[in-house]
């Protein structure tokens, strides 16, 4: 399987070919690399009349570092079978899997081309109306039902077993959970915010919480997260939502995939402030995203609810006081998950372009402390805060 690298785009073409079963026979195809993804290589393959379909392959390194950092091929066959499970219950919100080939280590998929990445509609401050509703349906639908609120125990552990994916799972526990608090080598520190990282590597309240809630990352298996539901792997359009690359997924704690989300959201925020435009634009868009935050997780909550009274057949689970006291619990780890994503993206490896194209290093420092201060506080919070009102009355005053 290692040495499965397309050789060139004629064997591209080939795979596509034989693969999908979209293309007219004897169409003439053509191929571009389109992958702007770190990890993988992606080629988008196209006919004359239009028609085209995505070819995602996994090597078994990480494609813009090299055979210097290895990582387990096995992460493709858990994305295809990601997409196939959430397109069971959100099948107008992924790409449509046509092929899983494993000697390949390729998945041939749905091509969601007249879509756009979240992060950059955000920095653009676009409108998306149903952006909410969608992404709250998506959590919900997805992590209820591969929970044990509604699999039965033999299904559930099945599945847990299938998508066991230590590789990746050891990124987010080092990156999210590790990195950022300490003087790590990985770590990418805007100098002017030297300080505010030295307090916080010797915050002791904060770092137990922080690991409190590496511990349930590391062991509390609710549902099959998407596990890197950041804004780049969200793609939108004004009427739809599609939510790709689902090669972290693993049995996780339900507020690591809606606190990310959410993260990604307020990191847009604070971003905001800095970004170019008059400070009218600025504030209705803070305002605009204050209110995405607000409906996202009422459409989660709701929804969730409604499919725990509904379709939990166990008695002993399917109790409305239980209900409620379970949705306490994962509201408090979507807002402590978000504060540690904010947190990671500002002193850990990987940065956002909300912030870093804040092109002005004192400028982007202020966003960037109060993506740190805000941050904190919700990670240290997030038990008593109790409603999403409270977060965003939080988010007010920092
Ligand atoms: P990686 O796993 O390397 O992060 P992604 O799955 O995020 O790769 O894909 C990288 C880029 O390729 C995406 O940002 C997007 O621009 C494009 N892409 C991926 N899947 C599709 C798809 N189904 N349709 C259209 N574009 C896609
Ligand atoms: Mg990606």
């Amino acid at each position: 399987m290692t040495d499965c690298k397309f050789a060139n785009d004629a064997d591209v073409i080939a795979f596509a070919r034989d693969h999908s079963g979209v293309f007219q026979a004897g169409a003439n195809l053509g191929v571009e690399e389109i992958g702007d993804g770190n990890i993988n290589f992606v080629y988008r393959v196209f006919a004359d009349d239009g028609t085209s379909v995505i070819i995602k392959q996994a090597l078994h390194y990480i494609r813009i570092i090299g055979e210097g950092w290895p990582l387990s091929q096995d992460r493709i066959r858990i994305e295809a079978e990601a997409l196939m499970q959430e397109a069971e219950y959100c099948p107008d919100l992924v790409p449509r899997v046509y092929h899983f080939d494993a000697n390949r280590s390729a998945i041939v998929m749905e091509d969601i081309g007249a879509h756009e990445n979240l992060r950059h509609a955000l920095i653009a401050r676009a409108d998306l109306p149903v952006l909410a509703e969608q992404l709250g349906r998506f959590t919900a639908d997805t992590l209820f039902h591969t929970s044990d609120l509604y699999l039965d125990a033999h299904r559930k552990k099945a599945l847990v077993a299938r998508f066991i994916n230590p590789d990746l799972c050891k990124i987010t526990e080092d990156l999210f959970f590790l990195d950022p608090y300490c003087d790590h080598e990985r770590n990418n520190v805007n100098p002017l915010l030297w300080g505010e990282a030295e307090a916080l590597w010797h915050d002791a309240p904060l770092k137990l919480e922080v690991a409190r809630l590496k511990y349930r990352f590391l062991t509390c298996a609710q549902a099959l997260l998407h596990g890197d539901l950041h804004s780049g792997s969200v793609f939108v359009c004004t009427q739809g939502t599609k939510v790709i690359d689902p090669e972290f997924a693993y049995f996780g704690p339900i507020g690591f995939d809606v606190g990310s989300l959410l993260g990604n959201l307020l990191l847009n925020y604070a971003g905001q402030a800095q970004l170019p435009g008059t400070d009218a634009e600025r504030a209705a868009y803070q305002a605009w995203l204050l209110q995405v935050i607000r409906d996202f997780w009422t459409t989660f909550a709701h929804r969730f609810a409604g499919l725990m009274a509904a379709e939990t057949r166990d008695p002993s689970l399917n109790l409305p006081l239980y209900h409620e006291a379970f949705l306490a619990e994962v509201l408090a780890d979507t807002i402590g998950y978000a504060g540690t994503e904010m947190i990671r993206r500002t002193l850990g490896l990987a940065h956002v372009v909300d912030l870093e194209s804040i092109e002005d290093g004192q400028q982007r420092a202020l966003a960037e402390g109060l993506v740190l201060r805000l941050g904190r506080s919700m990670i240290m919070q997030r038990e008593r805060l109790g409603s999403i009102d409270a977060l965003i009355a939080l988010v007010r005053e920092h």
